[in-house]
């Protein structure tokens, strides 16, 4: 492509780094001397092995997860593991509960998919709109629950946990990190699962992670399909049916690009570097800007806004559109569930395009705000 760079600010499948896809292109066509790709490779190679083993060590050093976790590379996407959850944590099924913390669009997604096969707590006070989290008090938790299960970050409403809540005892938590993963440290020790997409983050789309404590295989629904089974798939290091090896090689790539970078705490500082030059020009724009989420619980990583004010200005929002795509900025229409405008700032968008999309959105107000 020709002229300046394009800015890709998309939910999901999102920016990879550009020196990641440098070496999956140099890479594609012979990769390692074998004279194939990684797509020709048997999935069952000492090549494909190395490639699968390598992944898993370096999230395993990145994330410090306990020895006592598995990691498994499964398909389905997130939205598999949404079935896969109750299936392997509900052994007699619509006999168990499992508690759903339902923050947005993505935890409501799952906590309906979880009624196919459990029955579900809904924890929180049914909100008609997505804009906070309620305080702890409020929490309706089930002693009894097979687990405790929430998102970290709710992509589409921009709502993220910035502290790990605390489950009843003997409760497992259950996380679906899928757009908050490696963005920063998490105490892995907290958790039952962790499961994310890789195409947000740390990849492309068709792998999704999971991380699962040891003592919580073995315990699945007889009509767990194995592929959904995080025993079997443990059972058979993530091998037991062909994976997406390709997927696989990227996101190993993308653990090598995070290491460099400085790992979690710089993934980190980065997110918070780039989410406050956004949220700086919203709070200072005289409401020309709107967010409509709870300061306390903004997400780092998705940023919806309006602009002019709580119902927003469609005509503008639509200028402001057209606009910043003549200038190679995509992607930053909101969820078409939500409207408005939203601004994915993934691991691999840089504090730099940040700073380009700032300096825009400053300008777009001089040029557009009623005199
Ligand atoms: C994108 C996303 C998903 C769904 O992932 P798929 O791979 O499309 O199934 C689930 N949860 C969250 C929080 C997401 O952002």
């Amino acid at each position: 492509m020709n002229g300046p760079k394009v800015l890709n600010f998309s939910a999901g499948p999102s920016k990879v780094p550009e020196e990641v896809l440098q070496i999956a292109q140099k890479e594609l066509i012979n990769y390692n001397e074998q004279g194939v790709s990684v797509m020709e490779l048997s999935h069952r190679s000492k090549t494909f092995e190395k490639i699968i083993e390598t992944a898993e060590k370096d999230l395993r050093e990145i994330l410090s997860i306990p020895d006592n976790y598995k990691v498994l590379f499964m398909q389905g996407g997130g939205t598999g593991i949404f079935a896969a959850v109750p299936l392997n944590f509900c052994p007699r099924l619509k006999e168990c509960t499992a508690d759903y913390v339902v923050t947005g669009s993505w935890s409501a997604k799952s906590a309906k998919e979880a009624e196919k096969y459990c029955k579900v707590n809904r924890v929180l006070p049914k909100a008609d709109k997505y804009t906070t989290i309620p305080e702890k008090s409020e929490w309706k938790l089930d002693p009894n629950a097979s687990y405790l299960y929430y998102c970290a970050n709710e992509t589409i409403n921009g709502i993220e946990f910035h502290e790990v809540p605390e489950p009843l005892p003997n409760v497992p938590l259950v996380c679906d990190m899928s757009s908050n993963f490696l963005t920063r440290p998490v105490d892995v020790s907290k958790f039952g699962c962790i499961f994310a997409g890789a195409q947000k983050n740390v990849g492309i789309a068709g792998l999704v992670i999971a991380i699962v404590r040891e003592d919580l295989l073995g315990k699945e629904a007889d009509v767990c399909p194995s592929i959904l089974s995080f025993k079997t798939m443990s059972d058979n290091k993530s091998l037991y049916n062909t994976p997406n090896c390709f997927a696989v090689y990227i996101t190993g790539l993308c653990l090598k690009w995070i290491k460099a970078n400085g790992g979690l705490k710089a993934m980190e500082e980065r997110c918070i570097t780039k989410s406050s030059l956004i949220y700086e020009i919203i709070d200072n724009s005289n409401g020309f800007f709107y967010s409509p989420i709870d300061k306390k619980h903004r997400s780092r990583v998705n940023l919806p806004f309006r602009i002019g004010g709580e119902k927003g200005d469609e005509n503008l929002e639509k200028k402001f559109i057209e606009e910043s795509t003549k200038q190679r900025m995509l992607q930053l229409k909101g969820h078409r569930s939500v409207g408005g405008l939203r601004a994915s700032l993934f691991n691999a968008i840089s504090v730099n395009e940040t700073e380009i999309l700032a300096q825009f959105m400053r300008k777009f107000q001089e040029s557009n705000q009623s005199k």
